[in-house]
């Protein structure tokens, strides 16, 4: 068996040692003579087994009481719909700021249902940048705001958390989440899909401050009210179970590594390795704004894109896979999650300085 350093920007690596106790539990969870994947989500097994993901997450997090945490499905472009349907309250007004790809489909989604207003854009300077809050044109009266504190595909982070008053903060986190510690208390609703940061695809965390929830829009479709799924602790139905669990797994093993203070410092050494190598040479670019630049996904070109393919070839053969960038970038992205070792990104450096002195 020969593992592989996994850039890929999600489904994305998970940690070696979760998914080495999940085989050893595979056939077996811890006596039961059965899978976790064929309990009973009303079982005790299983039970105790969400139960404690969630007490080790509101744990990394430093969840206050007055937040749930619900575990759902439809990943985050789900939630593109079910923040306006349960956020809007009665009122039809929304701040969204527009700062890449992922922002745009939240925007035209929330568009369905209210009016949305973008109160500031960097799609001019092609999503490289965030604008200066204090040029947002924020609307006091908006039944919530709306942000993505990572945009996964340009390599955008805001390292800081917009000031919006009394207006509910809502972060489209799928990207970010447990990468480094976090007020929750800043926020209204903070979600994410699972398979970046948190453990496989199937699984949308979603951490919702009690009194947003509870007032939906007309014709509201049970499965998508927040209120459906706090009062039924996320089951209602049958919910994710496998992903539940190995999210659990993976809260289990940043718990074990000096939870979110541990894992910020070591992504930002990693960051701070890959932007290095990038900035000391002229043939690799990176044009995100120093001050925005994201811990988890980083976006490069190659001065000469006619190496592209020559580049990710060899890649591969150096065991670095799936660093394509995407298709509205061009060039390559290393997507570098909790899960990405420090070792996957020194072979990285490596293999770009040794690719450079053969084709620079
Ligand atoms: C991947 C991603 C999404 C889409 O997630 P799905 O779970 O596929 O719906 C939305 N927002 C951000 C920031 C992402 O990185």
């Amino acid at each position: 068996m020969s593992r592989v350093f996994n850039f890929s920007a999600g489904p994305a690596m998970v940690p070696e040692s979760v998914l080495q106790q999940a085989s050893e539990e595979m056939l077996d969870w811890h006596g039961s003579g059965i899978s976790v994947m064929e309990m009973s989500h009303r079982g005790k097994e299983f039970m105790s087994i969400a139960t404690k993901a969630e007490c080790d997450l509101r744990d990394l997090l430093d969840i206050p009481d007055n937040y749930k945490v619900l575990f759902l499905q439809g990943g985050a472009s789900a939630q593109f719909a079910m923040v306006p349907l349960n956020l809007l309250r009665g009122q039809k007004k929304a701040d969204y700021v527009n700062t890449g790809q992922w922002s745009k489909k939240a925007i035209a989604e929330a568009k369905r249902f209210c009016n949305v207003n973008v109160v500031a854009s960097s799609e001019e300077s092609k999503f490289t940048s965030i604008p200066d809050q204090d040029d947002w044109q924020i609307d006091s009266n908006a039944a919530y705001f709306h942000y993505t504190p990572n945009e996964t595909i340009g390599g955008v982070e805001f390292h800081w958390i917009p000031e919006t008053g009394k207006v509910p903060l809502v972060a489209d986190m799928s990207s970010t989440l447990l990468s480094r510690p976090l007020d929750v208390s800043r926020y209204g609703v903070i979600y994410a899909g699972a398979q970046k940061n948190i453990g496989p695809a199937g699984l949308t965390v979603v951490i919702v401050r009690e009194d947003l929830i509870g007032e939906v829009l007309p014709g509201m479709p049970t499965m998508f009210d927040y209120k459906t799924m706090a009062d039924n602790d996320s089951m209602y139905n049958t919910p994710p179970t496998y992903s539940w669990y190995l999210a659990g797994l993976v809260f289990d093993w940043l718990k074990q590594r000096d939870g979110l203070e541990g894992m910020a410092t070591i992504n930002k050494r990693k960051a701070n390795k890959l932007y290095a190598q990038i900035d000391d040479s002229d043939f690799y670019q990176n044009p995100v704004d120093l001050s925005c630049r994201s811990w988890m996904n980083i976006p490069f070109t190659l001065a000469d894109p006619e190496l592209d393919s020559k580049f990710l070839e060899l890649a591969k053969e150096a065991g670095l896979f799936s660093l394509k960038g995407h298709r509205s970038v061009g060039g390559m992205r290393a997507s570098i999650y909790n899960a990405m070792p420090e070792e996957g990104v020194n072979a990285l450096v490596s293999f770009m300085s040794d690719f450079e002195q053969h084709n620079g």
